[in-house]
């Protein structure tokens, strides 16, 4: 197996390669804070197919989605995408490896992998079902991968990539805009302070949209810097009566979920092709819950209900997800060496500081973005 397993990689010399672990930062079971350890001996992860390559870990980003992984959200889900044919016992994830943003170094290729070779320096988002980035290495397929912007320094590149996938997927994918047909078009980011909500002011603003936000009136200032044109604090009441003095919109963009939900779509222009686009969706929570069928059932009849509902009034109701992809990231590497999209990190964490990053994380009112710096 082991042979069969090397054939897939074009071998070179590093030291990793002469022994069988790795430092990393694991969980064993789900919990708070204290399940986390640090341990010199997690197993090192090998290429098994040959469109993989291992990255050695510069920086990490953390996102909440840590915290609620940490805790042991969409385990259902990630299990099934982990053992499909469901042959392993329950909790054969552990020990696991958090971190869905990577900034570092190409060390091995797959033999089907052309587009990289060794010492390529590169970033991607990690999907949920694969061991993260709070690590020494990780292994990615080829396609989840890009180059890294050459502009950047590692743990500014590690503030990007999950949150960019996400806005790219929630504003391209779903929301059906681009950088070639959104000039002058409106939207309204709910949330604007965070990891995806300052990335997604950024990307829309290059493509000449006119970008109205929500946040804090201490972070107003931010997402001003970023491109934000219009910007309501929705700390000082109602933000829903101030926004509905503006004109309508194009696309809503909610990091926010909850109450939003109950008044966002009335802002939409429509009859016009206009999106409501939430990133907070119950659809980890329903397969946690109810198991992955029913689970899955639920969410298909919620969402089913609630695209109907609004249809009928002529504008679009979507759930947006995070999609892994080395094309995305190359268009936002792209952009950030072209100016257009920069990194707002907020606080660097090292590696031995990993629980501190958490709690950081896990406190919310998030500045932009958290990393790691591993080496
Ligand atoms: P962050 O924690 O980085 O940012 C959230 C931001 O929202 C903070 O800056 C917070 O600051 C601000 N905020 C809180 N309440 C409000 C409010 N009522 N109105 C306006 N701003 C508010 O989160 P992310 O940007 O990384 O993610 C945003 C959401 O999207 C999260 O719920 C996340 O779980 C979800 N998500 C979903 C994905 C999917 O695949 N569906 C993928 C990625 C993220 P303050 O409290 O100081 O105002």
């Amino acid at each position: 197996l082991v042979c069969s397993m090397r054939a897939h990689y074009r071998s070179f010399s590093f030291s990793a390669s002469l022994r069988n672990v790795m430092p990393a930062w694991v969980i064993d079971r789900y919990g708070k804070n204290e399940v986390l350890r640090f341990t010199k001996n997690a197993a090192l992860p090998i290429i098994q197919y040959p469109n993989e390559v291992t990255v050695k870990v510069h920086a990490a980003g953390l996102n909440p989605i840590d915290i609620s992984m940490r805790g042991g959200y969409g385990a259902a889900t990630m299990a099934m995408k982990r053992d499909p044919l469901n042959m392993k016992q329950s909790g054969s994830e552990f020990p696991l490896i958090l971190g869905r943003d990577v900034s570092g170094e190409i060390m091995e290729c797959g033999l089907d992998v052309n587009y990289f070779k060794p010492g390529d320096q590169v970033w991607a988002a990690i999907p949920p079902w694969k061991q993260g980035s709070l690590a020494e290495f990780v292994v990615l397929s080829a396609n989840e991968v890009s180059h890294k912007p050459k502009s950047l320094r590692h743990v500014e590149a590690a503030s990007i990539p999950y949150v960019a996938a996400t806005a790219w997927s929630a504003i391209v994918n779903t929301g059906g805009l681009n950088k070639d047909n959104s000039s002058k078009k409106r939207v309204l980011v709910l949330g604007g302070s965070g990891g995806v909500g300052t990335l997604a002011i950024q990307m829309v603003k290059a493509w000449g949209v006119h970008v109205t936000v929500t946040c804090s009136q201490n972070a107003e200032q931010l997402v001003r810097d970023l491109g934000a044109d219009d910007v309501v604090d929705y700390t000082a009441g109602p933000v829903e009566n101030k926004l509905q003095t503006l004109q309508k919109f194009d696309l809503i963009l909610d990091n926010i979920g909850g109450e939003s939900e109950k008044w966002a779509l009335d802002l939409l222009k429509p009859w016009n092709g206009a999106k409501y686009v939430t990133l907070v969706t119950p659809f980890l929570h329903n397969t946690d819950l109810l198991g992955l069928a029913d689970g899955m059932m639920q969410s298909g009849v919620t969402i089913g209900c609630k695209v109907l509902k609004h249809l009928r009034k002529g504008v679009h109701y979507r759930w947006g997800f995070f999609a892994p992809s080395g094309p995305t990231l190359d268009e936002i590497s792209e952009m950030v060496d072209a100016g257009k999209v920069r990194p707002v990190v907020e606080e660097v964490f090292s590696f031995a500081q990993v629980p501190q990053g958490f709690q950081k994380v896990e406190q919310g009112h998030a500045r932009g973005k958290t990393v790691v710096s591993i080496i």
